[in-house]
């Protein structure tokens, strides 16, 4: 039977590709997706499908149910855009200024949709219950998927799958990483006080130039010293400001920089490393500072059960020609959140443009995906959620 589903996919493709160019011309930002969100939940109403708006904010939950009764899977899908002018010339480029779906989720969210459909079509032959997450805000930290676990969206769900079109890898391969495939990403502020001062006088000023630069050297120490070598974790400060005149010591000295992490452990003892050195720093120049840390999303830490399950799901699509494990992505997702709470695993799916020409990183102004890929990535999820609950073949 889910061969036969799998092949009813395909005959979708074209809806799939038709509501991604629709969303792809319309696009929202982070928290202000109220018409993407409206055009998902009508998507379901005309279905007959059970929905519910305003989950957690902008969020959408579907869910279908199989005839027999079986394991509830969720699949989660984010649906914002970013702050980008989409600089592509195609004849479905973005219709508002300076907003544009660099990051594919336009992708996410019609391969859902659609998948959505099709199982509502065969929910006579299928068991268990499928939950669709539909998810706003996933770029802008404090993102959406927390308030959407508060409001109910994972209640009863035993297992959930969500994958992210990959631009960098080509289309027919499915990146996979047990434990973290994504980082925690934090952003820290640190501003140094000093005593400024005639350039000529230093010994009447505490300068707060010389202060920072040495907080800066004495900061790399935490990452080279004070983390353990089989651990990995990033301290980068990428500002440094302190303007002033050339014959001014400078009164003012601030840092910002970020951390990245995959151990909640060794996150929480670089935040406090950063507070203990600037301190030391600081004190033995007879200077002040100020600390702000401000925690961005968690690591996406993937189950390994599920991971190895999803493995095994990929490799029996057709259109997958290879399945590899993925070294660790330095950039952080909200699905993190997700998989503190309930077993499942994020994985890559393929979609670089097959002309190179038109191959851009996510979130570049002409930032492009294969449509070709939410058919590997419908297909992919189709068999996790319809085989999660027999783990034997079907
Ligand atoms: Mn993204």
């Amino acid at each position: 039977m889910i061969n036969e589903f799998l092949e009813a996919l395909n005959d979708q493709y074209n809806e799939m590709v038709a509501i991604r160019r629709y969303l792809h011309q319309h696009p929202e930002l982070s928290f202000k997706e109220v018409n993407t969100a409206k055009y998902i939940k009508s998507f379901y109403e005309e279905l007959g499908i059970e929905v519910r708006g305003n989950v957690g904010g902008n969020g959408v939950v579907a869910k279908v149910y199989g005839k027999n009764p079986g394991k509830t899977v969720a699949l989660r899908a984010d649906f914002d855009a970013l702050p980008i002018q989409d600089e592509k010339d195609v004849p479905y480029r973005s219709t508002v200024p300076g907003i544009m779906h660099a990051c594919g989720h336009d992708g996410h969210t019609a391969t859902l949709l659609v998948l959505a459909r099709t199982l509502n079509e065969w929910k006579e032959q299928l068991a268990g219950t499928f939950v669709f997450i539909h998810q706003h805000a996933e770029e802008y930290a404090p993102g959406g998927a927390v308030t959407m676990i508060e409001d109910g969206c994972l209640d009863g769900v035993d297992a959930i799958f969500g994958t992210h079109l990959w631009a960098s890898e080509p289309t027919g391969k499915i990146q996979y990483r047990k434990l973290p495939i994504m980082a925690a990403a934090d952003r820290f502020v640190i501003t140094v006080q000093g005593k400024g001062g005639h350039g000529a006088q230093p010994h009447k000023t505490k300068d707060a130039i010389v202060i920072a630069s040495q907080l800066v050297l004495n900061l790399q120490q935490i990452v080279s010293r004070r983390v353990s070598p089989v651990d990995s974790a990033v301290v980068t400060i990428g500002s440094f400001t302190a303007e002033n005149a050339f014959n001014v010591i400078a009164d003012k000295a601030k840092l910002v920089g970020t951390v990245r992490t995959f151990n909640e452990n060794t996150r929480a003892f670089i935040e406090e490393e950063i507070e203990k050195i600037t301190y030391g720093t600081c004190f033995t120049s007879g200077s002040t500072f100020e600390y702000d840390y401000v925690k961005g999303y968690p690591a996406v830490v993937n189950h390994s059960a599920e991971t190895d399950f999803l493995i095994s799901c990929a490799n029996k699509i057709s259109e997958v020609n290879s399945v590899e494990e993925t070294e660790p992505d330095m950039g952080g997702e909200d699905f993190a959140y997700y998989l503190q709470k309930v077993p499942g695993t994020f994985f890559f799916t393929g979609a670089r443009p097959t002309d190179a020409e038109t191959a851009y990183p996510h979130h570049h102004p002409r930032f492009d995906i294969d449509e070709n890929a939410m058919l590997v990535a419908a297909k992919t999820l189709a068999r996790a959620a319809i085989t999660y609950n027999v783990k034997t073949e079907v």
